[in-house]
């Protein structure tokens, strides 16, 4: 049988390794096509010397030199840059791109694969917040699917497959609540960004360990699933649920609802992602329900976690509003990590962007691009005047 070639943009971070892992667990089906970093250059190197790609990316170029010395004596390509990311994607080698990379710069590249009519494996959720509506025109005139990684949305995927055209009720996004579920708004005021970054069931990139803690993350998930499943907002119910077994549900017209259940482990939905339609077999831990006891749900507190609201109403809005959520939300999560704002000064700060930076119903290329340029300045110089 042919293995599958991967490319995987953004194979330094936390999903980027688990897919190493996982073509390691299933060498017999998978190989390394492409790998890119963006300054972790020595992971880099190191990764493509034990998985031997046809070429690597290094996105900032400053160490490019130091990829292509190492490199040298191995029949590898080097090239480095935004531009390069966007042009391995399209090699003739190429069966799927693994999109891990963090943040909206996952989305030139995305497009570039899907032009090219590479099957998608969606981690890089950023990309469908800022042109959900774009790609899913592109996916369609190209007849490219997107699998989705994100463990949720690969629950309701699961829980579609074989579904046909019978309809969508409402989509049970689940959510662990993050570290500070159950919080109160004045306990909030003085939290770091150590406490932040521990993440009670999930280990993941900086941004999205923070993203959770804010409820962010769950809110760019609602944005995720409206593109993915062709829902309206009003459809997406978001459910607390602390011991991450649940991974999400769909609820049918007949009221019955199915749901996809496992340890949170994402070598799991990265795996299905990349096996899809089958299932490969695993050694992985299983899920016991008597051990386990008891499965708990909540609703939301989103007038504590603000970020899961405004995140419905830029969905809601539409046009470039949640561009201007997603940039605006990098800038005071990088912000909160180098301690130049509190943790209840995101919102604040992703409330002001939404409410300044001027609303654009057209959703071209450039005007997201211009939008997530503008937000960032406005951003940034928001933090340095502390106008919040
Ligand atoms: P991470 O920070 O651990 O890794 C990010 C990767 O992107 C690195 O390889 C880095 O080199 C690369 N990168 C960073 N900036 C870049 C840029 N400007 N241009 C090109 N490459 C760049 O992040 P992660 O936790 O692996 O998350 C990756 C994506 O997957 C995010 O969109 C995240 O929301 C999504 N996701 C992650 C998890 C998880 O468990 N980590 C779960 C679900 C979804
Ligand atoms: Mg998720």
């Amino acid at each position: 049988m042919n293995k599958k070639r991967i490319a995987i943009l953004g194979s330094t971070g936390s999903i980027g390794t688990q897919a190493l892992e996982v073509i390691s667990e299933q060498s017999e089906r998978f190989e390394v096509e492409v790998l890119t970093a963006q300054n972790q250059w020595e992971l880099l190197v190191k990764q493509a010397i034990q998985y031997n790609p046809n070429a690597v990316v290094i996105g900032n170029e400053a160490f490019y030199k130091g990829v292509k010395n190492v490199l040298d004596p191995h029949d590898i390509k080097v090239f480095a840059g935004a531009k390069a990311m966007c042009e391995v994607v399209e090699m003739h080698t190429v069966d799927m791109v693994l999109t891990a990379i963090v943040g909206s710069a996952g989305l030139l590249p995305t497009i570039h694969a899907v032009k090219a009519k590479k099957p998608i494996a969606l981690a890089n959720k950023e990309t469908l917040v800022v042109a959900g509506e774009l790609i899913s025109a592109l996916t369609l005139e190209n007849k490219v699917p997107i699998i989705p990684v994100d463990s949720e949305h690969s629950a309701i995927f699961q829980c579609l497959t074989g579904e046909y055209d019978n309809a969508i009720e409402k989509l049970i996004l689940t959510s662990s609540g993050g570290p500070f579920r159950g919080k109160k708004i004045s306990e909030l005021q003085k939290i770091t960004k150590n406490e932040a970054l521990k993440h009670p069931t999930w280990t993941m990139g900086q941004k999205i360990t923070i993203d959770s803690a804010t409820l962010m993350n769950k809110g760019l998930e609602v944005i995720e699933a409206k593109w993915l499943f062709d829902v309206d907002f009003d459809q997406i119910e978001v459910v607390v649920h602390p011991q991450s077994i649940i991974h999400s549900a769909v609820q049918f017209a007949d009221g019955s609802i199915k749901a996809q259940l496992g340890l949170p482990d994402m070598k799991l939905p990265i795996q299905y992602a990349m096996a899809y339609p089958e299932r490969l077999p695993t050694a992985y831990p299983r899920f016991d329900f008597t051990e386990m006891g008891q499965l708990t749900f909540e609703k939301p507190d989103m007038s504590t976690f603000r970020n899961l609201q405004l995140a419905y109403d830029s969905g809601r809005m539409g046009g470039n509003a949640p561009c201007i959520l997603n940039a605006s939300n990098e800038i005071a999560v990088q912000a909160f990590l180098q301690d130049k704002i509190g943790f209840l000064q995101m919102s604040d700060l992703i409330e002001t962007c939404l409410k300044t930076i001027p609303f654009e119903k057209n959703i071209m290329l450039e005007t997201l691009t211009e939008t997530d340029k503008e937000t960032r300045l406005f951003a940034e110089k928001a933090i340095k005047n502390l106008k919040l």
